[in-house]
């Protein structure tokens, strides 16, 4: 529950907020009275899954949930007035490339695959990038050795294009940079977070998924059961 006890709105309250915020397609959608509409839900305010949270991740887990299972009902509860609020909308806006990450982790997986699938989903909706490039510079003898690793482990984590660069390059890529040696990136890029965030919520809202924002979840408690049970199921 919300703030004063406030639960899930039934459909006739979200069709209104849907209205109300001018762009809420499928929130409310179906009608005609079938018992459970794809992505909302019914009409005593529940649904199969509440993500709590409209930032990138909460979004991306919904709007991929909801294409997996488009029979489940699910929300995306945000105590904000719009999503990406917070964190995801003010990061530095880098598609980072994965050479950190220790090889064989799922973070230096899922960084590479993600960075490629991020290019590809931004090409597909037409959301503005920059695929500028990063040099990771050593301005002394010192840091060579420490670039060198760092280049072995990128190419342990398959991230493409890696090369190590003199001073002359350096200078022609970037005039107002010095050093001694350059890790080149060049499938590291920047983008605007929040517009990625706001394609998600489109594209989980059109699937007929729920957004309801001004939303603060401050309570839970564990259900004695669920008729989503079927779906965790195939996850245990
Ligand atoms: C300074 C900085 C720079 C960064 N730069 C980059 C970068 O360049 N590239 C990169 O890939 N990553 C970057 N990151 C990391 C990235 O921003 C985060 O990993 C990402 O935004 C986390 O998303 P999130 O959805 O988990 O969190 P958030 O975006 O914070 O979303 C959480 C949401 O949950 C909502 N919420 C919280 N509690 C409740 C509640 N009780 N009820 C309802 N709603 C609630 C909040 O209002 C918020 O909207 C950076 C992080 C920082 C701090």
């Amino acid at each position: 529950p919300a703030p004063g006890g406030r639960t899930l709105p039934g459909r006739a309250e979200r069709s209104r907020r849907a209205g109300a915020a001018g762009g809420g397609a499928g929130a409310a959608a179906g009608g005609g009275g079938e018992e459970k509409r794809r992505g909302g839900g019914d009409d005593n305010g529940s649904f199969d899954v509440a993500v709590v949270g409209a930032g990138i991740v909460g979004l991306a887990t919904a709007r991929e949930l909801l294409q997996r299972h488009p029979s489940l009902a699910l929300a995306v509860l945000e105590k904000e007035p719009e999503p990406a609020h917070h964190q995801s909308g003010h990061n530095s806006g880098v598609i980072h490339s994965g050479i950190y990450y220790t090889p064989g982790s799922l973070k230096a997986r899922l960084c590479v695959q993600g960075a490629a699938l991020c290019y590809r989903y931004c090409d597909q909706k037409g959301i503005p990038y920059k695929q500028c490039g990063k040099l990771i510079v050593a301005v002394e003898q010192d840091e060579i050795p420490r670039l060198k690793a760092l280049y072995e482990r990128g190419l342990q984590n398959n991230v493409p294009g890696l090369k190590l660069i003199g001073a002359k390059e350096i200078q022609e890529k970037e005039p107002f940079c010095r050093g001694l040696m350059a890790l080149d990136s060049p499938h590291t890029g920047i983008v605007d977070y929040k517009q990625v965030a706001q394609s998600y919520a489109r594209d989980f809202q059109e699937a007929g998924g729920t957004i309801l924002t001004g939303f603060e979840v401050t309570d839970m408690e564990m259900a004695k059961e669920s008729p989503a049970q079927k779906y965790f199921a195939e996850y245990s």
